[in-house]
C-alpha cells in the first residue's frame, strides 16, 4: 500500500491549486453572481495548461496520465467552485469517458482530439421526466433506419444544457425493456430537431447549464452510436462508476475548499480578545471537518487506484461517492456556521459550497441509491425495485 503521492503528482496538484486559486477565485465569484457558464475563452486556456482529457489518452490529444492525476486536479478546481471544474469533470470522468471506452473509432477521433483542445464541451443526458432514480424506465427512442438514427422524446436535468456543443443521449435502442434495451446515441448541438427547454434555477450549480432537452425526429450517422442496446447500459454503468469518482471529487473539493478558508478565518476572527480558534468547540468542529475531509480523500483515491487503467469497482466508487456528498454536507454546513454571519453572506463564498455541496448528493443518483448499490455489491445480487 502506498499513501503518497508521487513528484510527478504533487507537481500537477500543485500546478492546478496555484492556478485555479490564484486565475480562477474571483472567475468563480463572477460567475455566482452573473449564472454565466465559462467562456470558452476559458475552455480553450484549461486545454493549453494540460486541465482538459488529463486522463484521455494521448493519440486522442489527452495527456494520457491516470484517473487519479485527473481526480487531482479536479479537487483542486472544485475547492474554487462547481463551476470552474465543470469542464475538467466532463472531460476526464464524464461523458468523453464512456467516448473514449465504448464508442467506435470514426467517432473518438472526430470528438476527443476537439474535446482535449478545449474547442468541444459535451454533456450527458440520461434522465426523464419519468426517469430518475428508475433510470431503466427511460423511453427517449433511437431507431435505426438504413444509415442513420432517428431520435425522438424529452430529458430532463442534463448539466450543461443548452451550453454544451455535443451530448451523449441515453436512449431505447430496441423492444427489449428495461436495461436490456438501452444504448446511447451522440448528438450535435445544431442538428435539426433537438431544442432545449427553459434554463432552471437550482438551489446552487450556478454557473452549470441545466435543462430539459428536447429531441424530435433529430438524425444522426450511424457511428454517432456510443453503445447499441446490446450490452450498452451495462458498459454505461461501468463508465459511470468514473463518473461517480468525478462526482464524489465534486463533494470532496466543496468540503476540502472549505476546510481551507475556514482554517483562515478562524486565526484571524477575534471573538471575546483572542482568536476563535482558541475556543474548545471551535477546535473540535475543525478536527471533525479535517476526519471527514481526509477519510473521503482516502475513498476516492482508494477507487481510482484501485481501478488502473480501467474503470472503478461500483462497490469502491459508491462508497465513495455517498459518503463524500454526506460529509460535503456536513462539513459545508459546519463551515458556514463556524463564520457566523459571514458564513452566512454571499460575499464570503461559504454557502455557494454548501449550495453545491447538496447537489452533488442527488446529481449522478442519490445518496440512498448508492447506499443500494453498496448494499447490492455486498451481497452479490441487485435488489428488485419493483416488487
Ligand atoms: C444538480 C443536478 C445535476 C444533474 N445533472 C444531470 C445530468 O447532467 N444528466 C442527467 O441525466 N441527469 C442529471 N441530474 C438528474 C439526477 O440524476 C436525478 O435528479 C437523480 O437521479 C434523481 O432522480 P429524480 O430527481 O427523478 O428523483 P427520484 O428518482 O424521484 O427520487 C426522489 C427520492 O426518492 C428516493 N428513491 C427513489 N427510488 C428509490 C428506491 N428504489 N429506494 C430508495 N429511495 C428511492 C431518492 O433517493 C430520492 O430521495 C442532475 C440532478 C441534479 C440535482
Amino acid at each position: 500500500m502506498e499513501f503518497s503521492l508521487t513528484e510527478d503528482q504533487i507537481q500537477l496538484q500543485t500546478t492546478a491549486r496555484e492556478f485555479a486559486q490564484k486565475e480562477m477565485t474571483e472567475v468563480a465569484k463572477e460567475i455566482e453572481h452573473t449564472g454565466n457558464p465559462l467562456s470558452d475563452e476559458w475552455f480553450k486556456k484549461y486545454a493549453e495548461m494540460g486541465f482538459i482529457g488529463i486522463n484521455v489518452d494521448e493519440k486522442y490529444g489527452g495527456l494520457g496520465l491516470s484517473n487519479l492525476d485527473a481526480l487531482l486536479v479536479l479537487e483542486e478546481f472544485a475547492k474554487v467552485s462547481s463551476a470552474v471544474a465543470w469542464p475538467i469533470f466532463e472531460s476526464c470522468v464524464g461523458p468523453t469517458k464512456a467516448i473514449e471506452h465504448f464508442a467506435n473509432e470514426e467517432l473518438k477521433k472526430k470528438v476527443l482530439p476537439e474535446v482535449c483542445k478545449g474547442n468541444l464541451f459535451i454533456a450527458v443526458s440520461m434522465s426523464e421526466p419519468n426517469a430518475g432514480s428508475a433510470l431503466t424506465d427511460l423511453v427517449t427512442s433511437a431507431k435505426i433506419e438504413s444509415d442513420k438514427v432517428i431520435l425522438n422524446g424529452s430529458k430532463r436535468w442534463c448539466s450543461g444544457a443548452g451550453h454544451a456543443h455535443g451530448y451523449v443521449i441515453y436512449c431505447r435502442m430496441s423492444e427489449e425493456p428495461g436495461a436490456k434495451g438501452i444504448g446511447a446515441v451522440y448528438v450535435e448541438k445544431d442538428t435539426p430537431g433537438l431544442s432545449f427547454g427553459k434554463q432552471e434555477e437550482l438551489m446552487g450549480f450556478r454557473g452549470i447549464a441545466s435543462a430539459d432537452i428536447f429531441l424530435d425526429n433529430v438524425e444522426v450517422p450511424l457511428e454517432n452510436i456510443v453503445v447499441d442496446s446490446n450490452g450498452g447500459f451495462k458498459k454505461l454503468m461501468e463508465a459511470f462508476d468514473l463518473e461517480r469518482c468525478g462526482n464524489a471529487t465534486m463533494s470532496l473539493g466543496q468540503a476540502s475548499g472549505a476546510l481551507e478558508q475556514v482554517l483562515e478565518y478562524v486565526q484571524e476572527r477575534e471573538q471575546f480578545g483572542k482568536p476563535i480558534i482558541d475556543f474548545q468547540a471551535v477546535q473540535m468542529k475543525l478536527a471533525e471537518m479535517a476526519m471527514k475531509v481526509e477519510a473521503s480523500r482516502l475513498l476516492i483515491h482508494r477507487a481510482a487506484h484501485n481501478a488502473g487503467e480501467g474503470l472503478p469497482s461500483i462497490f469502491e466508487s459508491s462508497v465513495g461517492k455517498c459518503f463524500s456528498n454526506e460529509m460535503s454536507r456536513e462539513v459545508t454546513g459546519m463551515a458556514v456556521q463556524i463564520m457566523g454571519g459571514y458564513g452566512y453572506n454571499k460575499e464570503y463564498q461559504m454557502e455557494r459550497r454548501l449550495r453545491d455541496a447538496w447537489g452533488w448528493g442527488i446529481a449522478g443518483g442519490t445518496i440512498d441509491i448508492q447506499k443500494i448499490n453498496i448494499a447490492s455489491s455486498m451481497v452479490g445480487r441487485r435488489f428488485n425495485q419493483r416488487n
